[in-house]
């Protein structure tokens, strides 16, 4: 019962096990291929993303470096100093300006200018243009600051009057230990970022408080990205519970690593006129993640900075990079699209998940095709065993049959020579009778020869005594010659038997029917030469086909007042017939078909065995019966034996 029980679930699952194998595989597949696709993926943006920010650097710090010691060289310059000696000297003013043109456009610097100490510009290389920074007073700058506190100063900042974004470098310029002013070379760095051609990639060059101010996208300059802890400036809360949601964008920040400037930050910076009236947004950082390779992943809404509405931009994914600017507090990155990844991935996975799709429906295919083949076999073998089975209750039963059919012919045989023999008893009676006729004339004689003999002593004429009794001898041999038909009658025979001489046929039928021939007044007309023939077959068999015939021959003719039966003679070397042809009413088309039938009788008390034995008796000796009707009238019956002359008589 729990086997029955089991067995559906268990088949469904070997049936449905090549799924979930396959199903296992692919997920298996799709998992390692996935993290391999990454992997490489990953690396190749990385190595772009580092290459990139090392040719950036470079080229960022080659351009710083070409102007970093210009401020200090036209510091030690006698044109600018006597200027600040005498700062409302038109003709120092005039030399100065062209000093500085000259020195700005051999060295390639945007603007070179030169402040006093009170941060008022007196004389600069664009002060023949419209937006000249003569007069303008840079003191909130911190590189005045810088340099009035006697060192380098360096700073980046949106162009006050200009509204270009630049780098200053300044200088202080001493006369006798003591600063009389500062010299201010600007370095527009615009250039790189128009150069800029990788798609994928963007550069960013932050400030310490972490505003792009250099950005290959133009909309995320003057945004802010976040904390990055190796900046390591101090108005940067490190600590993560001091987080504040940014007001203007009522986000929380994505993650303890990221952290917006404040209201305090901003309002410090726009104080400064770094950006002039930049909002100073964060980008829309929606998650940072650093991986188990130290990557930090963002992903952020490439949305405009004037934008709010985060559902007009699209979420992109990227690493980032990026490094410190030695000697420049700027650090610089590079934001590495992460579209490559995903391509490569998908590519990877769809490619990868396709072959081995075809290679899994190939060996489906190819297993399935395995499997019909051995169920056919299996089918074909089933179908072989029931047809063997088949065939073997089929030979059961037809040796049953057979064996019936046997037991059939054998009992059919042993009815059949009791039918003989019956039939035989039946002749025997016309036997008798034919003998009780031809013993009585002998019976008649030897009284009259035995009367006589008596007669013939009590005269003592003994020598014609003997002759009597010669005649008594003679007359008894014919008896025993008439009894040997009765002797031969009820024996019973079988097969083939003796050959038998015509003549003594003859005379046997001849014995048995004489007393029937007699009471119907017939006569019967046999060939010559009868005794010359020998044929196959036993003497009383014979006897009782011909008998049979006769005896038919005159019931056909019992009407008639002398009825006459032909008997002819034909013969080959094989085979010898006699026919025997009557002249009563022949045989009906009826009786044509089933004269040798048993039980087929036209006769009111006959048995209708007759013929039908005498066939059988004629077939036993491999000879033949046939029924006819003679041309002139009357039936014919052809009885065919096979030939045993020439023979002589043994
Ligand atoms: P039965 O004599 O008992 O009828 P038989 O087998 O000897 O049986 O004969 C079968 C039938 O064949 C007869 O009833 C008869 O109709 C037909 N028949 C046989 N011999 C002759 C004949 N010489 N002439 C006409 N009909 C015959």
């Amino acid at each position: 019962m729990k086997r029955t029980d089991s067995f559906p679930a268990s088949y469904a699952i070997r049936k449905r096990s090549p799924l979930i194998l396959l199903l296992l595989g692919m997920a298996l597949l799709a998992f390692t291929l996935y993290n391999t696709a990454y992997m490489q993926a990953m690396e190749r943006i990385r190595e772009q993303a580092d290459a990139n920010l090392s040719r950036y650097i470079v080229s960022l710090q080659h351009q710083l470096d070409r102007h970093r010691d210009l401020p200090r060289l036209l510091a030690s310059q006698q044109q600018l100093i006597h200027l600040l000696e005498n700062p409302g000297n038109v003709q120092s003013i005039e030399t100065a300006n062209r000093y500085l043109a000259r020195v700005n456009d051999t060295m390639g610097a945007t603007d070179s200018y030169v402040l006093g100490t009170d941060g008022i510009t007196l004389a600069a290389s664009n002060w023949g243009q419209h937006h000249s920074f003569i007069g303008n007073d840079y003191s909130f700058r911190p590189y005045f600051q810088q340099a009035m506190e006697g060192g380098a100063g360096r700073y980046f900042a949106l162009g006050n009057t200009s509204r270009v974004r630049g780098y200053f470098f300044s200088y202080p310029v001493f006369r006798s230990a003591q600063i009389i002013g500062v010299v201010v070379v600007k370095v527009d760095l615009e250039d790189i970022e128009e150069d800029w051609s990788d798609p994928l990639q963007d550069i960013l060059v932050m400030d310490e408080d972490g505003v792009i101010f250099i950005s290959t996208r133009t909309n995320w300059r003057f945004r802010t990205l976040g904390y990055l802890p190796e900046i390591g400036r101090s108005t940067l809360r490190q600590s993560y519970g001091n987080h504040e949601p940014n007001p203007r964008q009522g986000l929380p920040p994505a993650s303890p690593l990221a952290s917006w400037l404040t209201e305090m930050d901003i309002a410090r910076i726009t104080a400064s006129r770094r950006y002039g009236q930049a909002p100073l947004l964060p980008l829309d950082i929606i998650r940072r993640e650093v991986t188990e390779q130290g990557d930090l992943l963002l992903t952020l809404f490439d949305t405009p900075a004037t934008t709010s509405d985060r559902q007009s931009g699209r979420a992109g994914h990227y690493l980032l990079q990026s490094r410190l600017l030695p000697n420049a507090s700027m650090r610089v990155a590079v934001l590495a699209s992460l579209r490559p990844l995903q391509i490569s991935i998908f590519k990877t996975l769809a490619l990868g998940l396709t072959f081995y799709l075809i290679l899994a429906a190939l060996i489906l295919f190819f297993s399935a095709r395995h499997r019909m083949k051995q169920q056919h076999q299996a089918e074909l073998q089933q179908a072989h065993e029931a047809l063997e089975l088949r065939v073997k209750l089929r030979t059961r039963e037809l040796t049953d049959a057979n064996q019936r059919l046997q037991q059939e012919i054998e009992q059919h045989h042993q009815t059949q020579n009791q039918l003989i023999q019956t039939a035989k008893l039946a002749v025997l009676g016309q036997l008798s009778a034919g003998i009780n006729h031809e013993l009585s004339q002998p019976l008649t004689a030897i009284r009259h020869f035995a009367d006589n003999g008596r007669k013939l002593l009590t005269r003592g004429r003994t020598e014609r005594v003997g002759t009597n009794l010669e005649e008594i001898a003679g007359l008894a041999d014919r008896m025993a010659s008439i009894l040997q038909p009765l002797r031969e009658f009820t024996r019973q025979h079988q097969g083939p038997g003796q050959g038998v001489n015509l003549q003594h046929l003859r005379q046997g039928v001849m014995v048995i029917m004489s007393g029937q021939l007699e009471q119907q007044r017939a006569s019967i007309t046999w060939p010559e030469g009868l005794e010359k023939i020998w044929v196959a077959g036993g003497m009383g068999r014979l006897e009782q086909v011909l008998v049979n015939l006769i005896s038919n021959a005159l019931q056909a003719m019992a009407e008639q007042p002398n009825p006459r039966i032909e008997i002819t003679l034909g013969s080959s070397p094989q085979w010898v017939w006699l026919s025997v042809h009557d002249h009563g009413p022949g045989l009906s088309p009826d009786a044509l078909a089933h004269v040798f039938e048993p039980f087929y009788t036209t006769k009111p008390t006959g048995m209708g065995l007759g013929l039908s034995i005498s066939h059988r008796i004629v077939h036993s000796l491999n000879g033949r019966l046939e029924a006819a009707n003679h041309p002139q009238g009357g039936a014919l019956f052809t009885l065919t034996l096979p030939s045993l002359s020439p023979r002589e008589p043994s």
